[in-house]
């Protein structure tokens, strides 16, 4: 590591992302572990991408955003959350939901400051809050296995440890719900403990939204905090078209907030990357604005997604895995405790073995701990089925193959 690095990345390496594709790809193993459809998204946007690629100026776009398209996201969140926005004062055009996130930490942290985090989480958070000097004070999602995580029928949090790691104070509250890496939905219940939490220390919620329409349970229970009562001015909410339209390589994310939270989000923003390309956003902004086109697609998602983790759960059943399955997103838990007769095995040696050995790759998520160590014995991977059936059907065989073999070598 070069000694002229900055000290505050000092605790950061390649993201397990890049590690486990990388990995996937000298194994020739099926990648269930990067969270990216492995299929086009929806070809009207395609379409409509490419014709403004052609058509429009192809320069710098508003650093706010093209206004065609803070008008649809001010819409669509609108149509979500019942919550109005204005799209000139209340809407940013980031560089996907990454920049949205180091913008909106950036803009609310100051040395020292501390950041409550629910772990395992996100990546970008640490490094975001790192940059910032602020402090990340953890909160943990307690695996189904624990009494706490059984109790909430999934991964739990232990409201008590919640209740005293905000007590010391905090500025910046980081929710990421349906959350990654474990698919968990925060209920009603929860966000009301978690909103009153925030607004008795007058502090900022991010909210990581994402994965919004990828839920695969009653949807009454799926409750932005934004339009719990009060919470307006309290809430920065970012989501993004990666997940919403499928496509991670667009780049383009979208954040919502009060104006006077905006104005601290868009300097950090404009100072960044001032703004991000124009004709992809004006692509989306020409099928978001069309209602019936994009009320059909975003309703045909969930079933589409549900199909597929319902196979993917079924086949890693099969193989000896017991799954948790995702509340919302992308991604499923499988826990291999029964293939390691409930030794602690690293997962990050598991999900190794098992590239090796079966060609399938997960992710491990004790690198998703940053404020505290990870549990000694988590014995969970992430696996994600935002994949082609014939990519999930590959990965079906191989394990059920590795199975049969005996497993793994432990
Ligand atoms: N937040 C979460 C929880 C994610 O899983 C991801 C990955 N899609 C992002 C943010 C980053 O989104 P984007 O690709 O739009 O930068
Ligand atoms: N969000 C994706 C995931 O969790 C990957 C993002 C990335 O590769 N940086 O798998």
């Amino acid at each position: 590591m070069s000694m002229k690095m900055a000290k505050r990345w000092a605790p950061f390496g390649t993201s397990i992302f890049t590690e486990m594709t990388q990995l996937a790809h000298a194994h020739e193993a099926v990648n269930l572990a990067q969270g990216f459809p492995d299929f086009p998204g929806p070809e009207d946007v395609l379409k409509q991408v490419a014709h403004e690629t052609l058509h429009c100026h192809n320069q710098y776009a508003p650093a706010i955003g093209e206004s065609s398209l803070r008008q649809a996201v001010s819409a669509l969140v609108k149509e979500k959350t019942g919550i109005e926005y204005c799209p000139n004062e209340e809407v940013t055009i980031t560089t996907g939901a990454t920049e949205a996130i180091y913008s909106v930490v950036n803009a609310f942290v100051n040395p020292g400051d501390r950041v409550i985090v629910f772990e395992p989480c996100y990546d970008s958070y640490a490094q975001a809050i790192a940059n910032a000097g602020g402090v990340l004070v953890p909160v943990r999602l307690h695996s189904p296995e624990t009494p706490v995580g059984l109790a909430s029928r999934g991964w739990g949090v232990d409201w008590n440890e919640f209740r005293a790691s905000v007590a010391g104070g905090f500025k910046l509250m980081i929710l990421n719900s349906p959350h990654n890496p474990t698919g968990k939905i925060f209920t009603r219940n929860e966000l009301e403990i978690i909103c009153e939490a925030v607004k008795g220390h007058d502090a900022v919620l991010m909210c990581d939204e994402v994965y919004e329409y990828l839920v695969y349970q009653n949807l009454d229970e799926l409750a932005s905090p934004v339009a719990m009562p009060g919470m307006r001015d309290f809430v920065v909410r970012i989501s993004s078209s990666a997940k919403t339209f499928g496509f991670t390589g667009f780049k383009v994310g979208w954040v919502t907030a009060s104006a006077s939270l905006m104005r601290a989000v868009r300097l950090v923003h404009q100072g960044i990357v001032f703004c991000t390309n124009p004709a992809t956003q004006r692509g989306l902004a020409t099928m978001m604005s069309d209602i019936s086109w994009v009320s059909s697609y975003l309703q045909s998602l969930p079933a589409q997604y549900a199909k597929k983790q319902d196979f993917l759960e079924e086949s890693l059943k099969q193989a000896g895995f017991a799954v948790q399955r995702a509340q919302g997103s992308y991604f499923l838990m499988a826990s291999y405790d029964s293939h390691v007769q409930g030794a602690a095995v690293r997962d990050t040696e598991f999900a190794k073995q098992l590239i090796r050995d079966a060609r399938v790759a997960a992710i491990p998520p004790s690198v998703f701990y940053y404020g505290s160590e990870a549990p000694r014995r988590l014995n969970w991977l992430r696996f994600a089925f935002c994949k082609t059936d014939l990519t999930l059907q590959k990965a079906s065989e191989r394990l059920l193959e590795w199975a049969r073999g005996g497993g793994p070598k432990v």
